[in-house]
């Protein structure tokens, strides 16, 4: 299942963060505002526990989250999804995944890994752009090996080509995304897309 942010204020932040005007400082607070939507669409149906409590007034029965969470950047452009999760979840776990394509045979590989546990916890995965699903596909067949059963894909932008891929490796991850664009050109960027997100992201 594929999910679409479906709110004019996402709309608003994604047209700023494609704008190649965007300076990086205002495309780092776009992402992060972007990032804190996609947050809240990525955990709508986590679990709750019940919590009796006593307001000034009287006893009542609250609620808690039920469900450890563990996000899980892909470095390096997963780095800017990931403060809205460590922001508004007390007890999230960060565990990293870095990948890079080998050159002869263009299959993304993980150079570096290093998750909390994951088993009985959601996970949600995040990079921003999901452009031919490689590295996203081989993120999440690192987190499967690793135990986890309980995952979400959350990026900003997809490309068709992209979600296909990622659904056929992996049926049972929902992705949850701001926008699912035009098709991938032939250097495998996302058209229309925002550009090589790392680099508008970082400066460099
Ligand atoms: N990665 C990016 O940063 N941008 C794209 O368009 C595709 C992959």
């Amino acid at each position: 299942m594929t999910q679409v942010l479906d709110h004019p204020l996402a709309s608003h932040i994604l047209t700023h963060l494609r704008d190649r005007t965007t300076k990086p400082a205002t495309f780092r607070t776009l992402c992060y505002q972007i990032g804190v939507m996609l947050a809240l669409e990525a955990t709508r149906d986590l679990p709750t526990e019940n919590h009796p409590i006593e307001t000034p007034l009287e006893p009542m029965d609250g609620t808690v989250l039920g469900q450890g969470l563990v996000v899980v950047p892909i470095l390096r452009a997963g780095l800017g999804m990931l403060q809205p999760y460590t922001d508004l979840f007390p007890s999230v776990s960060v565990g990293y995944v870095g990948l890079e394509r080998d050159h002869e045979t263009a299959v993304a590989r993980s150079y570096y890994c290093k998750l909390p546990p994951v088993e009985g916890r959601r996970i949600l995965c995040v990079d921003p752009m999901l452009a031919t699903g490689g590295s996203a596909i081989q993120a999440l067949n690192v987190l499967k090996e690793a135990g986890a059963t309980d995952i979400r894909l959350v990026t900003i932008v997809c490309s068709p080509e992209g979600v296909a891929a990622t659904t056929a490796a992996h049926p049972d991850v929902p992705i949850i995304t701001a926008s699912i664009d035009r098709e991938l050109n032939d250097a495998s960027y996302i058209m229309p897309g925002l550009g090589d997100f790392g680099d508008r992201l970082y400066g460099t």
